[in-house]
């Protein structure tokens, strides 16, 4: 490929504080909180106009859709998140869980609330490009954004882009899932216009269950076989049917999956339905087709709706999330990577940071923590190799294919976060890095928030 040469230039810093987070997602966002929580000065840098990650900026509103009467918790900032949110009238009761269905533009401002009451310094519309390196330390960022190049210098990094960008640039080395194998993207969007008493009727006479995710060429999945009776908020006949009348091209039998919240004001979101496969959200020319194909496969969806679900008759597009939903990209290779085998056998660990249920979701598995069993999720798995100054929230922590088919979901990502950000202030109270940081004194720190760590 051709080249040219950058000229070097001088850059302005812009802002000096204790610790930088870098994205504001459900694993960044929690970062942020707990260390400004902990008494120490944060920036939270974030390249949309908003902070929320994937609830916010692409539309994912089940927090916590796993959770039944025996699932246990870790609590913390990922309860707070759903309670917070529903006493300011951004929740729903979920429909298949004993959880809350966040309100993705509602979460918006219960997110500048919680920023806004922690202190901490927020830093919208840049986006994270390179880091300050001091031989292998990160001692800060620069980000691009309307202003141009600006610096933000720090003590400590926490690298919560879902992607590893600051690992990646800073050195350290990430893995990837094969392109071919990825987790599918979506454009996922919202709908108004719905009849809510018509479609909960039409839901109500012919409920579909986890099983019903199986069959065809297209939707495979392993569950653990006491998942296969309950009711899911799955949708795939009416996109069966579009196919057989000629609407919908047989080739997308992709297009199925699962609805979100009906409101009494006849909307109806969340609507993961569109799955594109090979879409590379570290390449911009990828997401582009992806964003395009995904839009084109969502209106033929919605008017698959329109046609053949009871209620949707007068159904409109209401809004496509702001971007396209990437599942699966860079994962740093860890102090500590997580394997299969400790999200399935609930893996004990000395320096755990947290619990999470014994929840997968991803890669063709289903399991749902129906049960009281539970892993605990170490602390090295934040830790990249190469780079000091840094730790890895949200879901581009260590470990392989299935450990992050549990780990990537939005509830573990703040409890991983809450951790990296209370790791982050007690390490520059004390001068230390992550690697050398109290681990007692965190975890001592983390229960005093709230956080179920054993
Ligand atoms: C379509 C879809 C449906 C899903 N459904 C569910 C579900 O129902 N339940 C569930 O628990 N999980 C679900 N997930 C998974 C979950 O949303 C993600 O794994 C989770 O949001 C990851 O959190 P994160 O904080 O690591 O990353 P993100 O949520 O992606 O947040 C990263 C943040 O960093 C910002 N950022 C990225 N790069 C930069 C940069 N260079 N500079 C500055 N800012 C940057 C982004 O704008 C974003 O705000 C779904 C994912 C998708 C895509």
């Amino acid at each position: 490929m051709r080249q040219i040469t950058e000229p070097a230039r001088q850059v302005d810093v812009v802002h000096e504080t204790d610790v930088i987070v870098v994205g504001s997602g459900p694993g960044g966002l929690p970062a942020a909180l707990a260390a400004a929580r902990t008494g120490v000065d944060v920036a939270l840098v974030e390249r949309f106009g908003c902070f929320g990650g994937n609830i916010t900026a692409v539309g994912v509103e089940g927090f916590a859709w796993y959770r039944h009467e025996a699932t246990v918790d870790a609590g913390g900032i990922a309860r707070e998140f759903e309670e917070r949110a529903f006493e300011m009238g951004a929740a729903v009761p979920e429909s298949q869980s004993l959880s809350y269905e966040l309100d993705s533009e509602g979460f918006k401002i219960v997110a500048d609330r919680l920023v806004e009451e922690a202190g901490i310094h927020a830093m919208l519309h840049r986006q994270f490009v390179a880091p300050v390196m001091d031989g292998d330390r990160i001692v800060g960022i620069i980000t691009e954004s309307k202003a141009g190049r600006e610096a933000i210098l720090g003590k400590l990094v926490i690298d919560a882009t879902g992607d590893a960008d600051v690992a990646h640039r800073a050195g350290a080395p990430t893995v990837r899932t094969p392109r071919e194998a990825l987790m599918s993207a979506s454009v996922m969007f919202h709908l108004a216009g719905v009849d809510k008493t018509a479609f909960m009727e039409g839901i109500r006479s012919d409920p579909q269950t986890y099983r019903d995710w199986s069959g065809g060429e297209a939707w495979t999945i392993e569950t653990s076989g006491k998942e296969d009776e309950m009711f899911s908020p799955f949708l795939k006949k009416p996109f069966e049917r579009a196919i057989k009348e000629g609407l919908i091209p047989p080739h997308l039998n992709t297009i199925a999956g699962t609805w979100g919240a009906i409101h009494d004001t006849g909307e109806l979101t969340y609507m993961n339905l569109i799955h594109l496969d090979g879409v590379d959200g570290t390449d911009p020319d990828s997401l582009t087709r992806g964003e395009i194909e995904g839009r084109r496969q969502a209106m033929l969806a919605i008017e698959a709706l329109r046609r053949y679900v009871p209620g949707c008759g007068g159904a409109r597009l209401r809004n496509f999330g702001m971007t396209i939903g990437i599942r699966d990209t860079r994962k740093i290779d860890a102090a500590y990577n997580m394997t299969e085998h400790d999200v399935r056998e609930q893996g004990r660990f000395e320096d755990s940071i947290g619990i999470y249920p014994e929840f997968i979701d991803g890669y063709g598995i289903l399991i749902l923590p129906t049960t009281g069993r539970y892993m605990q999720l170490p602390y090295r798995s934040l830790l990249p190799k190469k780079v000091k100054g840094l730790a890895v929230a949200g879901r581009s922590t260590g470990g392989d294919r299935i450990a992050h088919a549990a780990t990537r979901n939005m509830s573990c990502c703040a409890v991983v976060g809450q951790a990296a950000g209370v790791a982050a202030a007690l390490a520059v109270k004390s001068g230390r890095d992550f690697e050398e940081v109290d681990l007692s004194a965190v975890q001592s720190e983390l229960k005093r928030q709230g956080v179920r760590i054993d």
